[in-house]
């Protein structure tokens, strides 16, 4: 089959062939029908070879759906031919945290050699996937795997740090949303769907502000030196309840703590290498500043019910898969307003 590999360190994305996966006890093999682009694999292809801790080369992809094509010995509760999702952050299954649907934050994982699909295990950009075990698996029922198939990361992180910053975000309160690509213009559907909270989205980008405003955005502020300024005009002077840095860069993050307010909740889930400076004084009475990664499985069904009921619609930009690395470089480039999915 073709797949989209990272093969090795600093190269780029390429089109290859490689064997047919074959599906094995426990395991189900899909059909990919759609997989999202997302900016850490950009990340991941940055890092040196110690900091990568699994083997290249690497079949991209860690944002999945597809139609169940083959069940290996022992599966039950999936039917071939049925159209699902892939839960991302692969767990034990077992330990305390993945018990409570947290594969996300599981705590043998590492320990196991357990790796997400295209981020260490073989990845969803490529025309079949393996999957683990069928707990992995939602099913997308009517929904467009095209437009959804994002919400299983570029949805879900979003999804996941807000519910957790929800009890600030009370009616007059404001949330900061930094970086509205991928994961921030979701973030600000999620966030209208979810509070009253008045949104303020920060980007470099004026296309990107346009999108901001076109899914929901209350006010949009231009990421300069001038940005915290102006949200602390915005919410007069007592800054935000709740921030949200997509970006994660050193200037972002010093500008997601700047805009919090006192007892603010300040996100961190852009990989930007920024550093939040915490101590008495230097944040805001009682703020918390937090790093999640990703989301537990419950958390992927609820996000999938928002698209259900039509309040959270992904931007989409299609492409082949062999126009796949163009779509890594456009991504790059900052070219990418919402999110690239690849039709294998
Ligand atoms: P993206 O490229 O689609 O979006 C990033 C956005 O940030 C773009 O719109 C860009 O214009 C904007 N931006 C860049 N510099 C900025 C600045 N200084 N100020 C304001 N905006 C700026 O990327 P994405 O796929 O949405 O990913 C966003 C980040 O989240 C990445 O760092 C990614 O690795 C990370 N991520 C983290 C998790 C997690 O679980 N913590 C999960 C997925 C992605
Ligand atoms: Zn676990």
């Amino acid at each position: 089959m073709k797949a989209v590999q990272y093969r090795e360190v600093g190269g780029a994305p390429e089109v290859v062939t490689v064997p047919d996966p074959v599906v094995g006890p426990g395991q189900v093999l899909l059909k990919v029908t759609a997989a999202g682009v997302c900016h850490s694999d950009i990340a991941v292809m940055s890092w040196p070879a110690e900091q990568l801790g699994f083997p290249l080369p690497l079949t991209l992809g860690h944002e999945g759906a597809g139609m169940v094509a083959a069940l290996g010995d022992g599966v039950e509760g999936v039917a071939v031919g049925e159209s699902v999702a892939v839960y991302g952050p692969w767990g034990c299954g077992t330990c305390l945290m993945c018990a409570q649907g947290k594969e996300n934050y599981c705590l043998r994982a590492d320990e196991l050699g357990i790796r997400p699909p295209g981020l260490g295990a073989p990845g969803a950009i490529a025309e079949y996937l393996l999957v683990d075990d069928a707990r992995h698996l939602v099913p997308l029922g009517d929904l467009d795997p095209v437009r959804n198939v994002p919400l299983t990361d570029a949805g879900l992180t979003p999804y996941h740090a807000i519910k957790g910053a929800l009890p600030k975000l009370v009616p007059g309160s404001a949330a900061v949303v930094i970086g509205t690509g991928g994961l921030g213009h979701v973030a600000i559907q999620v966030l209208r769907a979810m509070s009253p909270a008045r949104v303020i989205a920060l980007d470099v980008s004026e296309e990107k502000l346009e999108l901001a405003r076109t899914v929901g955005a209350h006010e949009t502020v231009l990421s300069d030196e001038r940005a915290t300024a102006r949200v602390r005009e915005l919410t007069g002077g007592l800054g935000a309840q709740a921030v949200f840095d997509f970006v994660g860069a050193p200037p972002t993050v010093a500008t997601a703590t700047a805009v919090a307010g006192v007892e603010a909740d300040v996100l961190i889930v852009g990989i930007g290498g920024g550093i939040a400076q915490l101590g008495f004084g230097v944040v805001p009475y009682d703020a918390s500043v937090r790093a999640p990664y990703w989301g537990s499985r419950a958390e992927l069904i609820e996000v999938l019910e928002l698209a259900r009921a039509g309040v959270v619609d992904v931007h989409v930009e299609t492409y082949s898969l062999d126009e796949a690395p163009e779509a890594y470089e456009r991504l790059h480039a900052g070219r990418i307003n919402g999110r690239a999915v690849i039709l294998p």
